[in-house]
């Protein structure tokens, strides 16, 4: 990795990559690892049934362990782009009285009310239990190249960028629409950083290992990839912090006592972190946002290019794929939950509803980032020497 390229504070953040790296390194990545090893963060509640409405199924994924899914025989429908006018925020709202959503009230001293199953407005997935729902266990599913790729795939990212959420720089976009677009696209290079990092080098012998020139072509030669991914675990590392009231004390019962201790202690110390309150007290100022006259509108048109983002994610043909897609798409979301619903830095308080899933998600999704930033960090380093050694 360039150096100079990548010194300095990173753009729209309030911190330096230098920091970055480092609070990465020695605080950051060592306990998300912990924790999303734990019995609460392993478990992903997700539809897997593909339920794509919008293109024809065209068998893409051609690895044996990654199953295609038949998509319906439609086409993209033009009520697609628009299938969220006229929904009012009421309809977007609670589903109380279910019984997962009883509240423990033991530790409602603090911000944690126990989860809930209030609607993400973010999001396009309804997350309430039913059969279609299935848990899995992601520690025996871990991003990596699968063989997914050519027209169903590039059609997924095109349809993201092209249709929700225009590519910058360009002088129409406004700070609000940028950050969405470095949002997609830092993720958008996370995904292929574990591409890179876990690849099938010889299908013959079923060996894996680093594609280094993958890695070059597909992330390292393009600075803004790589500024992206770093804005886009500032981003979501501040909305982590953020939530620490509500964090903190969450339930994270799982009906193994001494397991859950574990759970709780290796949160506070990543929420509570001396290191990173000293270095890097607040990874991205939220406050900045939303602040002209059109606010409100522009908030409402983001959820909404946010929301067809996350209802794409139905479409993409390799279940594994599909699982990690949905998983981050929704921590995105979350991450957008928690910063966005409160003005400025006022503390969130009750304001703040979490579904359990919703924080699987969003920590699951910090600790592919901050995998991705020490990939690119680890990686970046020999790549430059394998493209000098050419
Ligand atoms: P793509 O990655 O498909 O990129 C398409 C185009 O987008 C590029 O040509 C470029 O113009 C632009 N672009 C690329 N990166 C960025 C960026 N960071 N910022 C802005 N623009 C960019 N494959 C797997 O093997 N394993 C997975 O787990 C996996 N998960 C996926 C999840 C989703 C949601 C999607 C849509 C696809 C997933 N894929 C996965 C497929 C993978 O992302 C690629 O699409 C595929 O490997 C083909 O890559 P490509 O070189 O054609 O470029």
């Amino acid at each position: 990795r360039d150096m100079r390229k990548y010194s300095g504070i990173v753009e729209d953040c309030c911190c330096d990559y230098e920091t970055v790296d480092r609070l990465n390194e020695e605080v950051l990545h060592p306990s998300l690892q912990e924790l999303v090893k734990t019995p609460f963060f392993r478990y992903f509640k997700v539809k897997l049934w593909c339920d794509c409405p919008f293109w024809p199924d065209d068998g893409m994924c051609r690895l044996r362990d990654c199953s295609v899914c038949e998509c319906p025989d439609h086409e993209f429908p033009e009520s697609f782009k628009n299938s969220y006018q006229g929904l009012s925020s009421e309809d977007l709202v609670c589903q109380e009285g279910k019984p997962q959503a009883a509240v423990d009230r033991t530790l409602d001293s603090k911000a944690f009310r126990g989860w809930t199953v209030t609607d993400n407005p973010w999001t396009n997935d309804d997350e309430t239990d039913n059969d279609e729902m299935t848990y899995v266990n992601l520690q025996l599913n871990p991003e990596r190249y699968t063989g997914y790729t050519g027209p169903s795939a590039r059609r997924i990212w095109d349809a993201i960028y092209s249709e929700n959420c225009p590519k910058y720089p360009s002088e129409e976009l406004c700070q609000e629409e940028r950050i969405l677009y470095k949002l997609i696209s830092g993720l958008h290079s996370s995904i292929s950083i574990h591409i890179a990092a876990d690849y099938l080098l010889d299908e013959a012998t079923n060996s894996w290992g680093r594609n280094i020139s993958l890695l070059h072509d597909r992330v390292l030669r393009y600075p803004d990839r790589i500024r992206n991914l770093y804005f886009t675990y500032l981003f979501v590392l501040r909305a982590v912090t953020k939530a620490a009231d509500y964090l903190e004390y969450a339930e994270y019962d799982t009906g193994n006592p001494v397991e859950d201790l574990k759970t709780q202690s290796l949160m506070k110390q990543l929420l509570y972190n001396p290191n990173l309150q000293a270095a890097c007290p607040l990874p991205f100022d939220e406050a900045k946002l939303w602040k002209g006259q059109s606010g409100p509108e522009l908030k409402q048109k983001i959820q909404k290019q946010f929301r067809n983002i996350s209802a794409l994610m139905d479409c993409v043909g390799c279940e594994k794929c599909r699982l990690w897609g949905k998983l981050q798409v929704l921590g995105l979301g979350t991450a957008l939950k928690i910063l966005f619903s409160v003005d400025g830095h006022e503390k969130l308080g009750q304001n703040l509803q979490l579904q359990r899933n919703e924080v699987i998600a969003l920590v699951n999704l910090l600790n592919r980032l901050s995998e991705s930033v020490k990939l690119v960090h680890d990686m970046g380093q020999s790549a430059e020497m394998t493209m000098e050694g050419q």
